[in-house]
């Protein structure tokens, strides 16, 4: 896709970090890191989100995730994966991308705020999930 800036890493048009290749999928630094050696996983074809990727392509992209999290846990202390779908989550770039972060212990990185469930709700909330898949 012409204006995608991932597009244009996968192209070679826009330089980047790489750290792995292959015939689906790419591997490079994030520009603006959450921590060093935060790494993004994309495939190589233009899809906008998780929703849009076929399951073959997924598959593919998902193992060379887990080389990426294999890595990086042997120089951090943990990893955390990532992926954002839309606006509301944080997706700034429209090609489907998995973060990889390396983590160690007070790194400051916390979890999501959690919010909770009144009486019966999450009953609901369950049945209203599964009534969708
Ligand atoms: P999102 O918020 O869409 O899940 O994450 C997009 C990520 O892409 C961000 O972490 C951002 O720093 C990274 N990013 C955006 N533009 C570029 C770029 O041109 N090169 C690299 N290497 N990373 C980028
Ligand atoms: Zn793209």
């Amino acid at each position: 896709m012409e204006d995608c800036i991932f597009c244009k890493i996968v192209k070679g048009e826009v330089p980047c970090k790489k750290i792995y290749e292959d015939e689906e999928t790419l591997a490079f630094l994030d520009i603006s890191p959450v921590a060093k050696g935060h790494t993004l996983v994309v495939p190589k074809k233009h899809v906008v989100t998780l929703v849009d990727i076929d399951e073959e392509t997924l598959k593919k992209v998902i193992v060379v995730v887990k080389k990426l999290t294999i890595a990086a846990n042997k120089y951090s202390e943990g990893v955390t994966v990532g992926q954002n779908n839309n606006r509301a989550s944080g997706q700034v770039v429209d090609h489907v991308h998995f973060h990889i972060i390396p983590r160690t212990e007070g790194d400051g990185l916390d979890p999501w705020p959690r919010v909770h469930y009144v009486e019966g709700e999450a009953g609901k909330i369950a049945e209203e999930i599964k009534s969708l898949l």
